[in-house]
């Protein structure tokens, strides 16, 4: 594997030869030192912004409801529920680029992510075992399992970095393992048509698949429904990063 690391950064190391506590800790010094410096993937960055579009309403057979003027079929997802576009900034790359905004999220990235089941830090798969993929969830009296999250599953190595960036985490999480996250629907706005125009009629709504294809939802995050859980570990601070 070749060194792609900065000239300069000392790379701190794990081998069997070290004593678990000194691993430990290193591995806590690696995290303090090299996990700041990340960007989320999800991260919204300066200048990204919902777009606003012309609404109509459509009325075909099956598909009457709510309909974007300039419609194309990137808009709906397979469910046929209508989403929000929003505005990217990207680089050359064609990754997400620009000075990010700590601890908001770029809600279509989010949504790649959910559908994927991409850990939302480095958008490459989250971590899955036997017992499913890693989740995290706040800390609450009721069970994690059959839990309703907007929030993706995450890999091993970003799981501290995730639960630093979330503010619904900042008095601990639950990570657990699902091994069945069930696409369930939505949350978003609805709206309703006033007789010339169209007007909110719920700022955000959440809503199971079966109830969001009445178009009248423009979705905003994907819920997915935490099934055959399993907890890994319980953390009570999450430590400012
Ligand atoms: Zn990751």
């Amino acid at each position: 594997m070749s060194d792609v690391r900065p000239p300069g950064r000392k790379m701190l190391t794990f081998d069997s030869h070290s004593p678990s506590s000194a691993g430990l800790a290193a591995r806590n010094h690696l995290q303090a030192v090299h996990q700041p410096a990340v960007v989320p993937f999800i991260a919204l960055r300066t200048g990204e912004e919902p777009v606003d579009q012309e609404l109509t309403l459509r009325d075909a057979p099956g598909e009457w409801g709510l309909a974007y003027a300039d419609e194309v079929p990137e808009d709906r997802d397979v469910h046929g529920v209508l989403w929000q576009r929003h505005t990217q900034s990207l680089g050359r790359s064609g990754k997400p680029a620009g000075p990010w905004l700590t601890g908001q999220v770029h809600p279509g990235r989010l949504r790649e992510t959910m559908v994927r089941l991409h850990c939302p830090v480095c958008n490459y798969p989250a971590g899955r075992s036997g017992d499913g993929w890693l989740f995290l969830e706040p800390l609450a009296a009721e069970p994690v399992d059959g839990r309703l999250t907007t929030w993706p599953a995450v890999c091993l190595e970003h799981a501290l970095t995730y639960a630093r960036y979330r503010p619904d985490l900042r008095d601990g999480y639950t990570a657990v393992r699902s091994a069945e996250p069930v696409l369930y629907g939505v949350r978003g706005r609805r709206l309703r048509f006033a007789g010339t125009a169209f007007e909110t009629a719920e700022h955000d709504v959440l809503l199971p698949y079966e109830h969001a294809r009445g178009r009248w939802i423009v979705a905003e995050r994907l819920v997915r429904k935490l099934l055959q859980t399993t907890t890994v570990i319980q953390a009570v601070e999450v430590v400012a990063g």
